[in-house]
């Protein structure tokens, strides 16, 4: 049976509650510094996320989920990510993500026509969460 010294305990926490609490032997994810792969006894780790999937080896399984910003916090084989917003593959909404992935286009286009910088940036993101939820589901 697995020691404590060979495995991660992964949480994923956000404003509205954890969305995720698991242990594994691999956690693979997109720091703003690159992407990490965490395996148990790694060095501590603080560091801002990309939106972007996390995904979480065990059992022979793989648990991917969007991570929509936030930190990540590693030590003693703990890793606690906190996140913006965050869900489980099997819990995104694909239709509610294109219909933000659309909105997000259209923002982009009419924020680039009006040279409006600071809606521009707030559509950019809203797309990098629409692309990110899409992907992830359907991985
Ligand atoms: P939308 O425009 O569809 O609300 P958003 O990117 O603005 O998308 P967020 O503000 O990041 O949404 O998230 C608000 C809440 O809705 C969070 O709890 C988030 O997990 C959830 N959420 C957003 N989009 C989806 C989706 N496609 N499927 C499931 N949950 C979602």
């Amino acid at each position: 049976m697995a020691d404590n010294q060979s495995v991660l305990s992964v949480s994923i926490v956000t404003p509205d509650g954890r969305v995720y609490e698991n242990d594994g032997e691999l956690l693979v994810i997109k720091t703003k510094l690159g992407q990490l792969g965490i395996m148990p006894n790694h060095v501590p780790v603080i560091s801002s996320l990309e939106v972007d999937e996390v995904r979480v080896k065990h059992d022979g399984e793989e648990d991917e989920i969007a991570v929509n910003g936030g930190f990540l916090e590693f030590s003693d084989n703990v890793a606690t990510i906190v996140a913006d917003s965050a869900e489980r593959q099997d819990d995104i909404d694909v239709g509610r993500a294109e219909s933000a992935r659309d909105r997000a286009q259209a923002a982009i286009k009419k924020a680039q026509e009006a040279h409006d910088d600071d809606t521009l940036a707030r559509a950019e993101v809203a797309l990098r969460r629409a692309i990110n939820r899409i992907n992830v589901a359907n991985h």
